[in-house]
């Protein structure tokens, strides 16, 4: 099964992603945690959306699509895998009908998280994750089982984002209205669109999207 999770920053992909990863072996695809690596590891890509990420912009479609689809080309990700943050334009959600339809993957469905905006700034400025594991939490909504330590991991190392701040998030927000949310409509004709209520509690959004999964 391969699926979209579109939702703007803050809405839950990531959460509901890496739920999925545990309980159905699919693969989390992050073009935000591809290119925040490449960052990290100061290669030429990363360089060059350091700065773009920093502002709460959209990187270029070319540099995103091209890392995108090195990943698609992997062993682990033909059996399944969950594109979380992609696509993000037009252009790239053209650019990924064609990578599908040369790579032979097909689309089961695109799960749409619709939240409310009010709640976004909350949820991304009590944002933070496990340095070690990646496992994400919450200030409020998350929190470690025990303070201070990875519920996953043990490692007492956590890290926050750059662009996790009221001030960038403002900006993406405004790239997710203008530039992401018209592209759900581009798959409305297959009849693979679902709305999942993404202001629910963590297990109730889970629960909604495996039963979309399962059918029924
Ligand atoms: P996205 O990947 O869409 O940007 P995340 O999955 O990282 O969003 O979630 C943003 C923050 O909100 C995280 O700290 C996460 O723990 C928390 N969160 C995710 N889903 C929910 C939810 N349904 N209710 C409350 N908090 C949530
Ligand atoms: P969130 O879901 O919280 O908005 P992501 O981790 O998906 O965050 O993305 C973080 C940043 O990485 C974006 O603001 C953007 O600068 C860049 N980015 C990630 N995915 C894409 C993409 N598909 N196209 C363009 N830029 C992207
Ligand atoms: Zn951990």
């Amino acid at each position: 099964m391969n699926i979209i999770l579109i939702g703007p920053p803050g809405a839950g992909k990531g959460t509901q992603a890496s739920k999925l990863e545990d309980e159905r072996g699919m693969i989390q695809l992050s073009t935000g945690d591809m290119l925040r690596a490449a960052v990290a590891a100061e290669t030429e890509v990363g360089l060059k959306a350091k700065a773009v990420m920093e502002r709460g912009e959209l990187v270029s479609d070319e540099i995103v699509t091209g890392i995108l689809s090195d990943r698609l080309d992997e062993d682990d990700v033909q059996d399944g895998f969950i594109l979380d943050g992609y696509p993000r334009t037009p252009a790239q959600a053209h650019a990924l009908d064609a990578l599908l339809a040369e790579k032979g993957m097909p689309l089961d469905y695109v799960i749409e998280l619709v939240v409310d905006e009010a709640a976004l700034v909350e949820r991304i400025t009590g944002r933070f994750t496990c340095a070690d594991c990646g496992e994400g939490f919450h200030d409020t909504f998350k929190r470690p089982k025990v303070e201070g330590v990875c519920d996953v991991c043990g490692s007492k190392n956590f890290k926050r984002r750059a662009d996790d701040n009221a001030e960038t998030v403002k900006q993406r927000l405004e790239e997710y209205r203008k530039k992401t949310a018209p592209i759900i409509p581009h798959y409305e004709p297959q009849g693979i669109v679902r709305r999942v209520d993404g202001m629910a509690s963590i297990e109730v959004v889970s629960d909604a999207i495996e039963a979309i999964l399962d059918g029924e």
